[in-house]
């Protein structure tokens, strides 16, 4: 079957790298997982004798039958044809919650990781493989080019940890990019703020790297306010830390935490 652009395909046959993945999810026999994208099953292979359930959600309508076949008799797999975009995981229960696992496609890394940031508190973790210049911005700290609206947005909620380099080789068709995997933890006390707030002044900050926050969050913040709350106008908005725009979010919309 040809790879589909639009679906961001680039197929992992290398079986070292699977099992560094694999190792890597360390998954355990009463785990719940979800996996993003299992396109041919190559990391699904590898999960599905291991868990005590595996949800596969697959966009491709013509990948559904493959993966029906290879593990749709188990009776703890479900596949599921279903735009990642749009999947509501469940609740956990008795503390328990889900465990996320893929290669994700590369054309919706993003929403998708702010899709299921939101689902933070029904998550245990996360493993991806993401291009590796987006898990360098996602893990960046203040101060350089790399840190950012992706930086602020899922550090605030989730521990970041990037782990290794994984090349173009591995994959078919063969990407231009370096890709890397990581894992993303929800930490275990979240800060209180109103996430579309945050959204809201992180986006602003950021709409122009070169200008200052006193010019970026006009509107929503005077320079003196900024100064009260221990910012500096005249910084740019990659020297703010994530602590910062929760703080920034706070004034405009306080949340009881
Ligand atoms: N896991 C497989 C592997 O490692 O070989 C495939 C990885 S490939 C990079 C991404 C997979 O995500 C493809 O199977 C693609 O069809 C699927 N996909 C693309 N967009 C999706 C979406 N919005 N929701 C769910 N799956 C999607």
């Amino acid at each position: 079957m040809k790879a589909k652009k639009r679906f961001g395909q680039n197929f992992l046959h290398d079986p070292n790298i699977i099992g560094k993945i694999i190792h890597a999810a360390n998954p355990k026999a009463d785990d719940l997982f979800y996996e993003i994208g299992p396109g041919h099953g190559a990391i699904t292979e590898e999960l599905v004798d291991r868990v005590a359930g595996l949800h596969l959600v697959e966009l491709d309508s013509d990948l559904i039958p493959e993966l029906e076949q290879k593990f749709g008799h188990k009776p703890y797999v479900q596949v599921r044809h279903q735009d990642a975009l749009t999947l509501a995981l469940p609740e956990s229960v008795d503390g328990r919650k889900v465990r996320v696992i893929g290669n994700l496609p590369y054309n919706v890394s993003t929403p998708l990781l702010i899709h299921l940031l939101q689902q933070a508190d029904r998550i245990e973790d996360m493993l991806f493989m993401l291009q590796k210049e987006v898990v360098t911005r996602i893990a960046a700290q203040p101060g350089g080019k790399d840190y950012g609206r992706l930086s602020v947005m899922l550090q605030h909620r989730l521990e970041t940890q990037p782990l290794f380099v994984v090349k173009p080789g591995s994959f078919h068709p063969v990407p231009k990019v370096d890709s890397q995997i990581i894992r993303l933890v929800p930490r275990e006390n979240p800060p209180a703020v109103d996430f579309a707030t945050l959204e809201r002044v992180v986006k602003q900050a950021f709409s122009q790297r070169r200008k200052t926050l006193k010019n970026n969050l006009k509107g929503l913040f005077s320079a003196e306010q900024l100064q009260r709350m221990g910012l500096d106008p005249q910084q740019r908005p990659e020297t703010v830390s994530v602590d910062q725009y929760l703080q920034l979010a706070n004034a405009l919309k306080p949340v009881n935490g």
